[in-house]
């Protein structure tokens, strides 16, 4: 079978095969980028749905409206606008999971050859649907704060990116946080050189302690001229469930319609029956209060986590101390001597009896290979420290 050119950009994931092991019986696995299931708000999601269903049945069970369902798209803006976003309903459009959006940004903005700006690292989905569409794909190196901005701005001169693709906040794999200062700047960049900042916020919500600052779409009502160059993707897969497969992403007019136009294309709208859920479900009030859960629940088990990456593998691990989300992003050191090569580590954890994920395929380029994810979001407490003392046997 000949198969289109632009597969050849693309490989599988390297992270399949660590979770074509993961069967293997008693393993623990930190390796999933999952929610917790025991968190889903199981009793208000079907109260939702039998609402929709016994009073908005012909909407929810007909094609819909590409852009999505419009109460839902109303209820979106009606929260960004709460964060201190000016976002109208019409400037939003509902997708298939963010996952969706970024597929639209592939397809409008990307041409075979063009350059995108990614963190390094970053969520491998983003990079690999980028590649489809033939974007070469340049990491920019982060700390703990975030995408380092002044780098940032060496690359843009450089490479003069169609895109730069972002996760500020609790990002995927790094669990890092970009600071007010950077977001600031980066929104300047954006305006300065006329560049497409996409921000891809699914974790904001699951903060720990404090909120963090402000998005960029928030934040850019401040720097004059930025809204012009920014695409901001939300998504309930992460606060609701990811089974509703819904996400949002707002953009500038003419990309929004050009999005909006491959979209009919693709799915021609996003499930009017979910969509109508979600919209009942927002509206029966009940969110804040499983929100609250799940942050709860999250911030104890990151805690427990790193208290015991502390104690049972000390200096011989370097990770960041993530302030929401689901991940911590770790390195070997090669204190006392040891390997630094995360693969061979993530093996040997396998044949110990925990998971994790090797970090190379989050680099589009310049990888570290000394890296790895771990995700505690779905694993008790009890079952986290003993998959820990299982990597220090690893090591
Ligand atoms: N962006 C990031 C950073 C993610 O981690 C994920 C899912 N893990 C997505 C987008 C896609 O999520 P969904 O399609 O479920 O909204």
């Amino acid at each position: 079978m000949h198969f289109a050119q632009r597969l050849q950009n693309v490989e599988t994931s390297a992270i399949r095969e660590i979770f074509k092991l993961l069967g293997t019986p008693g393993i623990i696995s930190f390796a999933g980028g999952f929610p917790d299931a025991a968190l889903f708000d199981v009793e208000g999601i079907n109260a939702a749905s039998q609402q929709a269903l016994s009073q908005h049945a012909g909407q929810a069970l007909q094609y819909g409206p590409t852009e999505g369902y419009m109460p839902l798209r109303e209820q979106i803006a009606s929260t960004l606008r709460a964060q201190g976003a000016a976002v109208q309903a019409q400037q939003l459009i509902v997708t298939t999971g963010s996952q969706q959006a970024l597929d639209l940004l592939g397809k409008t903005m990307v041409s075979p050859g063009d350059k995108v700006l990614v963190e390094g690292p970053t969520f491998l989905a983003t990079i690999q649907c980028f590649r489809l569409y033939g974007a070469d794909v340049v990491s920019v190196p982060i700390d703990q704060d975030g995408v380092q901005v002044d780098v940032l701005e060496q690359q843009i001169k450089e490479h003069r990116p169609k895109l730069i693709y972002l996760i500020p906040t609790f990002g995927n794999p790094s669990g890092a946080m970009l600071t007010l200062e950077r977001r600031k700047r980066i929104l300047e960049l954006a305006a300065q050189y006329k560049v497409l900042v996409v921000e891809d916020n699914p974790y904001g919500e699951l903060y720990f302690d404090a909120p963090p600052p402000p998005t960029l779409l928030t934040l850019s009502e401040q720097v004059p001229g930025s809204r012009d160059y920014l695409a901001y993707c939300g998504s309930f897969s992460k606060v609701v469930s990811p089974g509703l497969r819904l996400g949002w992403m707002v953009a500038p007019d003419a990309l929004l319609a050009n999005a909006a136009m491959c979209k009919q294309f693709s799915d021609a709208n996003s499930s009017m029956l979910t969509q109508v859920t979600a919209s009942e479900y927002l509206a029966s009030g009940r969110l804040p209060a499983a929100l609250q859960r799940v942050q709860k629940v999250y911030a104890e088990r990151a805690r427990v986590m790193m208290r015991h990456l502390d104690e049972c593998l000390g200096d011989a691990l370097q990770y960041t101390a993530p302030q929401g989300g689901m991940f911590i992003w770790a390195s070997l050191t090669g204190a006392g001597g040891g390997s630094r090569d995360a693969a061979a580590f993530v093996k040997r954890g396998v044949e110990k009896g925990v998971a994790a994920v090797p970090g190379a395929p989050f680099f589009a380029t310049h990888v570290d290979h000394s890296t790895f994810r771990m995700s505690y979001a779905s694993v008790p407490e009890d079952k986290i420290i003993e998959g820990v003392k299982r990597l220090a046997q690893a090591l």
